[in-house]
Order: structure tokens, then sequence, then C-alpha cells
């Protein structure tokens, strides 16, 4: 295929959630022809799965740019930006309407299953870089289609790919059978039949993220108002002073505020605290559950477990495209280590591009919550800098691209004293935390990062 042919390709977007959403307004906004594909039916159908859950970031921090220019004409007009969305909120009052807006750019119900150069499995090299790319789909009444595609940029982000409770990353042996007990999701008690399954029940919580706070804090809620409803609360490691993240230090107040929710549910007696238990086993007793750690200890049966321990990326529909990952995290080897919490001891989020997004085949780019492979401190506004970097980048304006447009605020507990007694890279890991440098840097340039991150 000429390159001109390719040219008039779309650029194809899998998933309109946040990040492919504006994604395709930063390519329409550069003269691009986006075409967003979502295996869902609405826009940001996993972020309405969650629609129950308050965002820790107000308004402001949520919304793209590009995606708000796109939007004015209708009489759009962004919420309150100090005000904290739900999930809800968010997918009805921003995704939404901006779905709306790109309208048959738009394909619902059209789930990707594979993603590959036209022609060219991923060993062949014969001038693979000329190739379009194909893009497999399975709409939702069945039938399958391929596209061609210039580039493609994966937003699909990991929600639907929970790590399991095993600590080995392995779910644990039991886990499986016993599924009718466990969640991996921050309950939504406002749902009669959900409060029914935790009101007066004793539950486990995995998980020592943002999640696992606002799972503490509903539980402690619906135990002022039904009675043996108890939480006990399982961490990898051991209580520190971030256990319980920024707390007021945190330039996220809403999200530190969560911390503190949780260390209020532990104080009044509404949860009990686990530590260094790592699951390893799932037994049944009666209809309760028994969990069983690696060091042999067996906790008291609880009746519903919820697991919160972090997400991780779908790669499989990928697999013929020469992607280069980093192999603990899973995310693009020069992103990596801006973001892995082995080497950043409190999950720092530097601002980066497209440089830190390409990978060895050219014009395939995994953006949002999936770029961060096993990390956990994807924001919202982290991404919509990544897809307009590439966006710049496939028009052709290499100095855009190159150029950092964001600052992002310090989140967690960098440089809180004594808050980060040296976690080890599990703890990050299993935080879940968000934790950001307030600095605007070059891309690239780790050097100047404040607060000892
Ligand atoms: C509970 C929770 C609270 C959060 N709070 C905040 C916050 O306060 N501030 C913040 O900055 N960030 C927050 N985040 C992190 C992050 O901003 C969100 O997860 C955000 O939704 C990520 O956007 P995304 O577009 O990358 O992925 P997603 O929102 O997950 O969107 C991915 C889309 O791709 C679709 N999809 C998946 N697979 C396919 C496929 N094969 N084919 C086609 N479509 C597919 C999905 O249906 C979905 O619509 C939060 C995350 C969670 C889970």
């Amino acid at each position: 295929m000429s390159e001109n042919t390719s040219a008039a390709l779309p650029i194809v977007v899998i998933g309109a959630g946040p990040i492919g959403l504006a994604a395709a307004a930063q390519l329409l906004d550069r003269g691009l022809e986006p075409l967003v594909l979502e295996a869902g039916q609405t826009a940001g159908a996993a972020v309405r799965e969650w629609s129950h859950v308050r965002l820790f970031s107000p308004w402001a921090e949520v919304t793209d740019p590009a995606a708000e220019k796109l939007l004015a004409p209708t009489g759009w007009v962004r919420p309150d930006g100090v005000a904290y969305p739900t999930g809800g909120d968010w997918a009805e009052q921003y995704l939404q309407p901006l779905a709306d807006v790109l309208g048959e750019r738009v394909r619902f119900g059209a789930r990707v299953t594979g993603v590959s150069r036209t022609g060219r499995d991923r060993v062949v090299d014969a001038d693979r870089d000329q190739q379009p790319f194909t893009v497999h789909i399975r709409y939702a009444d069945g039938h399958e289609a391929r596209i061609l595609a210039r580039a493609v940029i994966d937003a699909s982000g990991t929600w639907a790919t929970p790590s399991p409770l095993g600590g080995d990353g392995l779910p644990a042996l039991g886990e499986r059978a016993a599924a009718d007990h466990v969640t991996y999701r921050v309950p939504d008690l406002k749902d009669p039949a959900v409060r029914a399954r935790y009101a007066g029940k004793r539950t486990a919580i995995i998980g020592s993220g943002a999640s696992a706070f606002t799972a503490l804090a509903y539980l402690a809620d619906l135990a002022k108002e039904a009675p043996g409803t108890h939480a006990v609360w399982i961490l990898r490691r051991g209580i520190t002073g971030s256990t319980f993240g920024g707390g007021a230090s945190d330039q996220l107040p809403a999200r530190g505020a969560l911390g503190l929710a949780a260390k209020a549910a532990v104080d009044e007696g509404h949860a009990d605290v686990v530590t260094g238990f790592r699951t390893t086993v799932v037994e049944r007793s009666g209809d309760r559950l028994v969990l069983v750690g690696e060091d042999g200890r067996r906790l008291d049966p609880v009746d519903e477990v919820i697991g919160l321990t972090g997400f991780r990326p779908d790669l499989s529909f990928l697999d013929e495209l020469r992607l280069g990952l980093d192999e603990r995290l899973q995310a693009p080897v020069e992103l990596a280590p801006l973001i892995d919490p082995n080497v950043h001891s409190c999950g720092t989020v530097y601002p980066h591009g497209v440089k830190e997004l390409s990978h060895p085949e050219q014009g395939a780019y995994l953006v949002g919550m999936k770029s961060y492979g096993r990390a956990p401190t994807f924001l919202a506004m982290t991404g919509y800098e990544q897809v307009r970097s590439i966006a710049a980048a496939l028009a052709g304006d290499q100095e855009a691209a190159e150029r950092v447009e964001l600052t992002l605020p310090e989140t967690g507990v960098c440089g809180g004293a004594g808050l980060f007694d040296e976690p080890t890279a599990e703890q990050n890991e299993e935080s879940g935390g968000c934790c950001a440098t307030p600095a605007t840097l070059p891309i690239g340039d780790t050097t100047t990062a404040p607060g000892g991150c």
C-alpha cells in the first residue's frame, strides 16, 4: 500500500474511556481522522461500572482541553471545576456528550480482538513499517470484521483484568471456586441487593490503595446501621506511617481524606487489621471462607472477600505486534523507569509523551491506564498529556510532541516526613496509590524531580 493510501486510513483508538475519547479529540484537533472502537454500548463503559465511587480529582483535572474545545459549540459547560464527580457523573456529564459530538467516529459494541500488520505476522520484517495495521473486531451481534488503520492507539484500560487474591500474583488455591463470595470491585452499597450481601456480615478487604480505603469507609458506614457488619483489612505489608496515604499533606485533598476515613474505620473498631499476610488458599467452611496465608496462618472465617490488589493489562490481542514492554510492569520500556515503584519510593508520575510511549512497532501506542501496566499511579491528566503528544507526533509536529504541557499535583506522601518509611517495591505495588511530582519536567528528565521521589 502506498504512503498516500495509508495516510487516508483512520487512526484506530481502542476504547471510549476518558483517554480514548480524549485521543480522538486531540487527533481531530490536528486534522487527523480517528475511529474509536468501544466494546461496551456507552461511552465510559468501564467508568460506569464504578459509577458510585467519587473521584479524588476535581472536574478541573479530569477533562481534556481538546475535548472541551470540541464540546464548546454544543453549549456544553464544564461542571464546577472544584467539585468532585462520581464515576457516573464523569461518564454522563462529560464522556457521553463527548462521544455524541464525535458521532460516527465512535462505534459501540465493537470489541477489538486482534491487531497486527496487514499480511505480516510478528516474525516478518519485509516492508513491515509500510504495511497498514489490521484491526480485528467482533461486534456485539457476533459478526466479525477487519479494519485497516494508519496507526493504533490502545486506550482499553485495565478495568476488566483485576489482579487475583494470591500473594504470588496467581489466583489462590480455591479462589475460583469461591467466586460467589469474592468481588474485585468496591461494592455499591446504595444498591439494596449489594447492601444485603454485606450488612451484618464479616468481610475481608485485601489491598491498601484508594479502593481499599473506600471499601473500608463504606463498610464502616454500613456498620452504623447494620449491627454485626465488620471488616477484616488484610495487608501484605505491615502498618507504617504511610499506610493511610498522605492525609492532609496530599495535594489531592479528597484522596488524602480517603486514607483518613479508612483510619477512622479502624480506630472506631469497625475493622480489624491483619498485616504481613499473603493469601495462598481460600478454603470453604460451610457458607463462609477461610483465608490461609503463605506462613500457614488461618484467619477466622469471613462471609465475603473484596480483593482490591490492583489491575494488570490484557495484552493478548496485541500479540502480533512488536511491543517493547518492561518485564516487571508491562509498561512501555522507556516509561517504566519513570513510574517503577521499585525505584520511586512514592510512585512518582512524571510527565511524558510520545517518546516514552513508542514501541519497535512504529505507529502503535498504549495510552491511559493501560500504559502504566501494573504500576498503580495513573492519573487522567497524565493520559490527556500522553494523547496530546501522540496526536502531535502523528500530525508531524515533533516540536509540540516533545514539549510537555503538564503540571501534576503531588499526591500521596512524597517527601512527607516519616510518612513513607522506605516502603518496599511490593508495598508500593500493593498500595495502588497515586503520587505525583508537582514539577513540570522536560520529557525524560528525571534528574530534577523534587520531593525525593
Ligand atoms: C475506582 C477508580 C477511581 C479513580 N479515580 C481517579 C481520580 O480521581 N483521578 C484520576 O485522575 N484518575 C482516577 N482513576 C484512574 C483513571 O483515571 C481511570 O481508571 C480512567 O478511567 C482511565 O481511563 P482509560 O481511558 O485509560 O481506561 P478506561 O476508563 O478503563 O476505559 C477503557 C475503555 O476501553 C474499553 N475496552 C476494553 N477492552 C476493549 C477492547 N478489546 N475493544 C474495545 N474496547 C475495549 C472499555 O469498555 C472501556 O470503555 C480511578 C480509577 C478507578 C478504577
